[in-house]
């Protein structure tokens, strides 16, 4: 049990997803590798997720006895799954004859700020993991919550009021990064259910290859379009204090994903990945006013209600005097709060009657060479006009071409892409995972 003394040892988080301490025995496994790592002389604190579709089935629970579910109350129920995975888990660590102790978000110090269910870390206040490691213990955190604070100036003070909060969905990976870059962690490591990062979901694209290693440019594009195996903010958070993450299988201890910055990675790949997004919703305003103005407040109304926009297109009119139409897509689950947000602006600002679409997906090609290569929209639209699919709305970044299609095109669309830029199993040098030609190239 003895390791190096503390001021000598590294430190490592280890943060494990709900399939990886779903059941007793993979709680009793991942108990294990905490305690392996524990045993090679590192400190270790460990963030744990609710178990198995625990989330889900709590969200349901709600939905149950409430149409609306107040947000501070579902924040209460929701935090009660990660905090039965820790307490399990030291349960099992105890008996391996190590000390564990488990804590609730707030216990750990992540203050958050007062957004319900989709609450921001804004401090994570160490000293009670620092005593505890200090103490030689191994310290198991909930994932996924905090404790509000309101803040107060713009100096970043705040002032804790305490109300249990929750990240958003895959939030335990947030908490993992934030309490690495607090404790100035060696490396915060993902595990989960699948052996990486993927330049697919494997679950759609049995081919798909894992990435020896993805820059941060990359990941938050890649997060940020639906690869949900990190939650964008975990990624930017990373990104922000410099964490090292490494994304790997929690059922064999084969090397993962590494998240680095470009320079670490040397290398831009055309298309490192496709990602792909479901369960999204377009709203069309229709014979917008064209004025100043205008857009600002639209996406000003979807902010006040928390809903979170992504693709966006408006086109000024041709002739002067003509009306504007605006489109947008959103999370499905927000698109009742984007119209109840928006209603009132029919009358203010005199414009059409609210369209909405609930069928809509999304597929996206990443790569960080499209900065400098262009052609790679051509052979995306060109590739998935072949596979019949039909494009809705179209959106890029530097290193990102983004497709609204309908949600049932998805899988079509995200395999023809994968294949048509060559990104499978054959594409990718696995052996190699820091050479110059892991990835493929233009
Ligand atoms: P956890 O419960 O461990 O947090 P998640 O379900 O949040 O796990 O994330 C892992 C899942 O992410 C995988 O099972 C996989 O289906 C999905 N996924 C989507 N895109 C990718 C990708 N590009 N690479 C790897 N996994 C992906
Ligand atoms: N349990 C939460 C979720 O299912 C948080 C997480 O797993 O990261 O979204
Ligand atoms: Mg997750």
């Amino acid at each position: 049990m003895a390791g190096p003394p503390s001021e000598l040892a590294s430190t490592v988080v280890m943060k494990f997803g709900g399939t990886s301490v779903a059941n007793a025995d993979r709680i009793r496994d991942a108990a294990q590798r905490i305690v392996n790592a524990k045993e090679a002389g590192q400190r270790v604190v460990a963030v744990l997720s609710a178990r198995g579709k625990t989330t889900d089935e709590l969200i349901s629970m709600a939905y149950e006895v409430c149409a609306r579910p107040d947000p501070r109350e579902m924040d209460m129920l929701l935090s009660t799954g990660e905090r039965i995975s820790c307490a399990l888990a030291a349960m099992v660590i105890n008996e391996l004859g190590h000390h564990a102790e488990s804590l609730t978000g707030s216990q750990a110090g992540i203050v958050t700020d007062e957004t319900h269910t989709k609450a921001r870390i804004i401090d994570v206040r160490t000293d009670r993991i620092e005593r505890l490691l200090e103490d030689g213990k191994i310290v198991l955190v909930a994932g996924f919550q905090g404790t509000s604070a309101s803040i107060r100036g713009d100096d970043g003070e705040y002032e804790i009021h305490g109300n249990v909060t929750t990240l958003g969905r895959g939030g335990s990976d947030t908490t993992a990064v934030a309490i690495a870059a607090a404790l100035g962690a060696d490396v915060c490591e993902i595990y989960t259910d699948v052996a990486g990062v993927y330049t697919a979901d494997p679950r759609l694209v049995p081919d798909a290859a894992k990435l020896s290693m993805v820059s941060f440019e990359e990941m938050l594009e890649m997060s940020a379009s639906g690869a949900g195996v990190l939650q964008l903010r975990s990624v930017e958070y990373a990104r922000n204090h410099g964490v090292r993450i490494h994304c790997r299988s929690s059922f064999d201890d084969g090397p993962g994903t590494f998240v680095l910055t470009e320079d670490e990675t040397m290398e831009r790949p055309l298309v490192t990945a496709v990602t792909h997004s479901t369960e999204d919703a377009r709203v069309t305003l229709t014979q917008l006013p064209d004025r100043p103005g205008v857009a600002g407040r639209v996406l000003s109304a979807l902010a006040e209600a928390n809903v979170n926009v992504d693709m966006i297109i408006q086109n000024e009119p041709e002739s002067e005097g003509r009306s504007a139409d605006m489109s947008f897509t959103v999370p499905r689950e927000d698109l009742e709060a984007a119209r109840t947000a928006l209603q009132p602006l029919v009358g203010e600002l005199g414009m059409g009657e609210i369209a909405t679409d609930p069928g809509m997906g999304k597929v996206s090609l990443v790569g960080a060479g499209m900065r400098t290569h262009p052609g790679v929209a051509a052979k995306t639209f060109t590739v998935l006009g072949e596979a019949g699919v039909n494009i809705e709305m179209i959106s890029t970044s530097p290193i990102k071409i983004s497709c609204v299609v309908r949600e049932d095109d998805v899988p079509t669309a995200v395999r023809e892409l994968h294949r048509a830029f060559g990104l499978g199993e054959n594409g990718v040098r696995r052996e190699d995972p820091r050479g110059p030609d892991h990835r493929p190239r233009a």
